[in-house]
């Protein structure tokens, strides 16, 4: 940190519709800045598709050596479908990100916002506000570039490592007692497969010695694929959930589908010095360059950052100016903005000038 309140952040919009969403989300900050006695230094960097199609490389070490330098790292959404490596996978620096600053706490908010048409019929009556924790650094993720391809067949190694689950069990029990505090129901749900692999039984054993440091909170255990249907038929009965990276990778867009679509659903990926925030969505090319893109994601994950920030410099005018971002988006809605993703005729724009209005 610069000074106090004063936090220097790496911002990398990355490809497709990302810059289109950093825009809006660093003006929400600016506006924040102008309204309170926080301040904002932004350094701009590149990664992604577009930077590799020029260098060869996902990003320069000077977008590394930023993010290390920053208080806190902002990003868009990186790849495009159409440049690849030559094994054919796409270009994913955030996730080499999360492997570099060893961000393992995927934390993914589902949280349906009043006004806001949810797929699951009843949910406007009972709501939806979950959190999703995505393990990040491993799981099956640990074979990203090692999986073995022969002409007769192909095999990736998922990996669970115990310092790693004991980490993110013991940061998901943190969150659920911080939600109870906050009125919520404060349970943790596992999620897993231990009923056919060691793996997860493993997983599920680290679960379980980590809930006794924490009695306050109503652990239980579900299988994944019971999970993705309870998700559906009854999303209002989890509070907190945590899995392993590829169950998360998948659950989260779940979750954000109930709440909206990709464009409603922040995130954060933390680890124990460094965090990085940005939508759950991708770069989204159908859409891009069309000023279509719902920044309502970025607008939150900005929200996510400074409550980050607050927690870790105990700055508590950082976590009510994550709030009144909140409440801004909010009202918005409830105000009747409608974007294009889920029907309506608001763009990024109109979404934007919604925000920032009821800011
Ligand atoms: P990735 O694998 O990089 O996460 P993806 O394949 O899941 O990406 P997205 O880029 O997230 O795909 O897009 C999935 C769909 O959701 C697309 O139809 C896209 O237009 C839509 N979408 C994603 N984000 C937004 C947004 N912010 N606003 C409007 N629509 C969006």
């Amino acid at each position: 940190m610069s000074a106090n309140n004063a936090f220097h952040i790496a911002v990398l919009g990355g490809d497709g519709i990302g810059p289109e969403v950093m825009a809006p989300a660093l003006e929400v900050l600016r506006k924040i800045e102008a309204k309170s006695d926080l301040a904002f230094r932004f350094t701009e960097a590149p990664a992604g598709a577009g930077h590799y199609k020029e260098t060869g490389k996902s990003m320069p070490d000077t977008t590394i050596r930023l993010c290390e330098e920053a208080d806190a790292i902002l990003l868009g959404a990186c790849g495009l479908p159409s440049v690849r490596y030559p094994d054919n996978t796409e270009i994913a620096p955030q996730i080499e990100l999360r492997f570099h600053f060893d961000l393992y706490a995927g934390v993914r908010p589902a949280r349906l916002i009043p006004g806001v048409p949810s797929p699951i019929v009843g949910a406007d009556q009972r709501g939806i506000d979950l959190v999703l924790i995505r393990e990040s650094t491993e799981g099956l993720f640990a074979s990203m570039g090692k999986g073995v391809v022969t002409d007769s067949d192909a095999r990736e190694t998922l990996v669970i490592t115990r310092n790693t689950s004991q980490r993110l069990f013991e940061f998901s029990f943190r969150l659920a007692e911080r939600r109870k505090a906050r009125g919520r129901p404060g349970t943790l749900s596992c999620v897993d497969k231990a009923n056919v692999f060691r793996a997860f039984a493993f997983f599920r054993r680290i679960f379980d010695e980590v809930a006794k440091n924490h009695p306050g909170v109503k652990a239980d255990h579900v299988y994944v694929d019971a999970c993705s249907a309870y998700l559906v038929k009854r999303p209002w009965d989890f509070d907190v959930l945590v899995t392993e990276n590829m169950f998360g990778d998948i659950l989260s867009d779940l979750t954000a589908s109930l709440v909206g679509g990709l464009g409603m659903a922040p995130s954060a990926d933390i680890g124990d010095r460094y965090a990085m925030f940005q939508p759950c969505h991708g770069t989204a090319p159908d859409i891009m360059g069309q000023g279509k893109a719902n920044p309502t994601a970025m607008i939150l994950s900005t929200a996510m950052m400074l409550d980050w920030l607050a927690d870790k410099h105990g700055i508590e005018g950082a976590a009510e100016a994550g709030e009144r971002i909140e409440r801004a988006v909010d009202k918005a809605y409830a105000d009747g903005i409608k974007p294009t993703e889920f029907g309506g005729s608001n763009g990024t724009a109109d979404v934007t000038k919604a925000v920032l209005e009821a800011l």
